[in-house]
């Protein structure tokens, strides 16, 4: 599955490896514009990073789970 196609109207990510919508967990800032965000998936325990550079996703990680 294409990572960036998780992406639903911007603000939702659905679980790249089981389909489930993930939630945010965590956000670490640098500066404005530029954070990192942590999403996690409750029914895998899968993550997706996105990286955020001045004000655009510029990357996103997918750490697989369990399932
Ligand atoms: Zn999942």
């Amino acid at each position: 599955m294409d990572i960036n196609r998780s992406f639903v109207n911007g603000r939702k990510v659905v679980c790249p490896n089981c389909g489930a919508e993930m939630y945010l967990d965590d956000i670490d800032y640098n500066f404005r514009g530029c954070q990192d965000e942590y999403w996690v998936c409750e029914k895998c325990c899968s993550t997706v990073i996105v990286k955020i550079r001045y004000g655009k996703e510029c990357k996103r990680d997918f750490l697989k789970g369990y399932m």
